[in-house]
Order: structure tokens, then sequence, then C-alpha cells
């Protein structure tokens, strides 16, 4: 059974919850990288691939199970989560809000009352541009209202919240990380996106080139935006992950619990993404006008300045180009995804 150290950024018992999940697979790459860290992934594999998790512990479970929770937190001396388990689609969330409720909300209790009762100080939380529902300005930063427009937004807005009371009971640092529009694939090759069914942008767009699907929709040329489609801040996974990194170390070495927004700060257009797919892939592909997708903003752009300033967090595959070209790499490897 390995021993609880002195709390420090050097070593860590690191639970990562969802970590055979798209986001989650490439943190848990990024914190073997360090060779610090003792890595325990708990994941139900209702969306996980258990061949995303690189190395570490897997343990196949679910947030339901609290006897389950409680042995890995005590056989692993579990010190601080990363917590990426949840349900994350923002169409289904308004079909169906109390599926988001329950498993972005009540499971996540589960967890976070397992860490009160196992003494462990720290938590990391994925959450997401949608806590700040529709911009009244852009870029956004932390403190741009919070008015989530779904249920998805609002499950993880609330968890935030729950944290901060956690925090004043308990002691529980916590740090939410929201992203953006999370793209791209790790350069290693291993690991990449694989959502089934996939609703992501720049996946489909690769499908289309794969010859998987016959053509790419756009959701709506009429927005009041220069080329009328929607512009979004697309940000590199394995920048993503580096930023829980980041965020665990500086809870480790003593840093305010706090919230911060993970972005490039610059926004494409979804013509301007099938562009520089097609230019990444060298050749045009079939795509097609189509009407809005309901509960899409015009326009999503962060500002990551505090998580620049206070953690020294800095893009390394910043440009467009990088995000596409490390995603066709990865889908043309695996044009089935995992396990195919
Ligand atoms: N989008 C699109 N066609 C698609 C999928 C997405 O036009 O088949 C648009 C979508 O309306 C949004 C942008 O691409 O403006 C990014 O969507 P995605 O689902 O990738 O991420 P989201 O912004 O919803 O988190």
């Amino acid at each position: 059974m390995p021993t609880r150290q002195k709390w420090s950024a050097e070593h860590m018992n690191i639970l990562v919850t969802g970590g055979a999940g798209y986001v989650g697979s490439h943190v848990v790459e990024e914190l073997l990288k360090t060779g610090k860290h003792q890595i325990v992934t708990l994941d139900n594999l209702q969306k996980g691939h258990p061949e995303a998790v690189l190395g570490g512990e897997f343990i196949k479970g679910d947030l339901t199970d609290t006897k389950l929770l409680d042995e890995i937190f005590r056989e692993h001396a579990i010190e601080a989560v990363v917590h990426l388990a949840a349900d994350s689609l923002v169409g289904e969330s308004v079909e169906h809000p109390g599926k988001y409720f329950h498993n972005n909300l009540v499971n996540g209790l589960n967890l976070l009352n397992a860490m009160v009762r196992h003494d462990a100080k720290y938590i990391v939380f994925s959450s997401t541009a949608a806590v700040y529902g529709e911009p009244v300005r852009t870029p956004i930063d932390e403190d741009h209202p919070h008015v989530p427009t779904n249920p998805y937004g609002e499950s993880k807005l609330f968890f935030e919240k729950i944290m901060a009371r956690y925090e004043h009971a308990y002691g529980l640092g916590h740090i939410s990380l929201r992203y953006f529009n999370a793209a791209g694939a790790s350069q290693s090759g291993a690991i990449g996106e694989d959502h089934r069914p996939e609703t992501h942008l720049i996946p489909i767009v690769l499908e289309v080139a794969l010859g998987q699907r016959e053509h790419v929709a756009i959701f709506g040329t009429d927005y009041d935006t220069p080329d009328g489609t929607c512009i979004r801040d697309y940000v590199h996974v394995t920048d993503l992950a580096n930023a829980h990194l980041l965020a665990l170390d500086a809870l480790a070495s003593g840093a305010p619990s706090t919230a911060y927004n993970l972005g490039n700060g610059e926004g494409f257009s979804v013509r301007e993404v099938i562009d520089m797919v097609e230019q990444v892939v060298g050749r045009s592909l079939p795509q097609v006008e189509g009407t809005r997708r309901a509960g899409d903003p015009a326009v999503l752009v962060a500002s990551s300045r505090r998580i620049m300033e206070e953690l020294g967090w800095q893009p390394r595959y910043h440009d467009l180009k990088t995000i596409v070209q490390t995603a066709w790499d990865w889908h043309k490897r695996r044009p089935h995804g995992f396990g195919e």
C-alpha cells in the first residue's frame, strides 16, 4: 500500500475521474510524463475507452459506488483529484435535465464526500464556458456574469458553488478550469478524440475527409459575425491537460481556490475551421448550409489572462493549423477510433 507523503508539488497520489475520456486521457498522459505522481484512473467506460488510459492504475467503476470510492481513497491514499467524469452534451442536457443533475451533481457529491471522509484536500474540476451562458461581452473573463442557458452549464456552475461551500466547511482546495472548445490530439499519436456519436466540428469535418460522412452541415450562416457562421475559441487538448497539472501544483503549494478560463483568446468561424481542415487534408470537402443549432451563441472567445498571469499557463499548440493537423494525424491513424 502506498504511503501518504507530506504535501508537496513533487509527489501526489492522484485520482483522475473520467480519465478514459477525451480530455481525461490527455490529462493522464501529461501526468505520466512528469514521472512524479501515482495515478489512479476511475472511469465507467460509458463514453471512455480503456485503451486511452496510457498508464497508472485503471479502475472501471462509477461515482455512484461509494464503497468503491472508499476503497480507492483508502488503498491508494489519494490526496488530490482531477474530476472530469460527467455528462457533457448541451442538447442532451436540455432533453434530459435529470440525467445531468444526477450524474454531474449527485454523483459528484459522492466524490466530494469521499474526499472529506479520506482527507483528500485538493480537487481540479473540469468546468466549461457554458457556465457563462449568452455572452454580454467578449472576450469572456472569469468575472463575466454566470447565467447558464442549459442544464449542462447549470450543473457545472452549481458544482463550482458546492466546492466553495466544501472549502468553507472542510477546507477543500479547488480550482475549476472552464474549457472553451477542446480540440486536437496528442502529438504522441497514442490518443485522440473518439466520441460516439461525434458531435464536434473538427472531428466531423475530418470524418468527411475520411469518407465516413457525405458532408459537413454548417449550423447557421446568418449569425452576426463577419462570415455569418459561429465563432469559437479552439484550444489544444494537451494545452488544456497541462493546465490541470499547473492547477494541482498550485493547490499543493497553497494557492487559493479559484476558477480559470482555458482558451486561446482567438476565435475562428465555422467556415474558417472547415477551410483549415481543407488546407491540412489538401482538398476541398463537401459542405451544406444548414439551420442554426439551438442554444449556440454567435461568438464564444475566452480571455485566459488570469491563468497565464497566476499559474504561468502558456498554450504550446496555439495555432489552428497545428490543432487541426494533430487531430488529422490521429484520425488518419485510427479512422475508426479506439478498439478497432
Ligand atoms: N458546428 C457545425 N456543424 C457541425 C458541428 C458543429 O456547424 O456538424 C458548429 C456549432 O454550431 C458551433 C461550432 O461548430 O458553432 C463548434 O461546435 P462544437 O459542437 O464543436 O462545440 P461547442 O461550441 O458546441 O462546444
